[in-house]
């Protein structure tokens, strides 16, 4: 999963993101997943992998799974409301350490970890929730960290025509960690950087300040 472009935590790595598809709200909403065919694949999978679905522990597996990945690709609704910046507030908006998760589009498998996401306000201010709701939106998806990153970035340009966004991913790849390479604990970052943020600056900085 690391991309050859990836470097650390310099802050130099601004993935390049015209893709602006995700900025589709309610499809992301509405992920039409087929319970009852999910349910028939993953009894499917479980045969092809030798294992004996009459097994009392296995019986309800298909079922449990088809809802998880159910639960991990479907975003919860929210409430996008955007305020007026009646007081002109213009410095650095941002939330550090947001907790997130999301499914590896390679593997099907977690990758997790932390979001600083913040930006720069132009006429319009968004609730501080609203941050990581909007991270949620995109993660819950199968998903590659460069383009989650990407996504989220320009999302809140679009839905905030902000003068700068930010969005600085941290994660651990399980697909990396549990199998493959297997290095546990190795943590990948992306970042994602527009408007007056996308150049290196004191202010870009401190997204990578601890
Ligand atoms: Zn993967």
């Amino acid at each position: 999963m690391l991309s050859p472009q990836y470097q650390g935590q310099t802050g130099e790595l601004t993935v390049p993101g015209d893709e602006l598809d995700g900025l589709d709200l309610e499809s992301k909403l509405s992920t039409g997943i087929d319970i009852p065919a999910a349910r028939a694949a993953v009894a499917d999978l479980l045969l092809a992998l030798g294992r004996d679905i009459s097994d009392p522990h296995l019986a309800d597996t298909p079922r449990r799974v088809a809802k998880a990945f159910e639960e991990l690709l479907t975003a919860r609704p929210a409430d996008w409301t955007t305020f007026p910046n009646d007081e002109g507030y213009s410095d650095l908006v941002l939330v550090k350490s947001i907790p997130f998760h999301s499914l590896c589009q390679h593997h099907l498998l977690p990758f997790r970890g932390t979001a600083h996401i913040g930006y720069l306000p132009g006429d319009r201010l968004i609730g501080l929730s609203k941050l990581a709701r909007g991270l949620e939106l995109f993660a819950r998806d199968l998903q590659v960290q460069e383009r989650l990153t990407v996504q989220v970035a320009d999302w809140l340009m679009e839905t905030l025509d902000a003068r700068g966004a930010g969005v600085v991913l941290e994660a651990e790849h399980l697909c990396m960690s549990l199998r493959g390479v297997e290095v546990s604990g190795t943590m990948t970052t992306t970042a994602a950087f527009r408007g007056e943020l996308r150049t290196p600056s004191p202010l870009q900085e401190r997204f990578f300040s601890k």
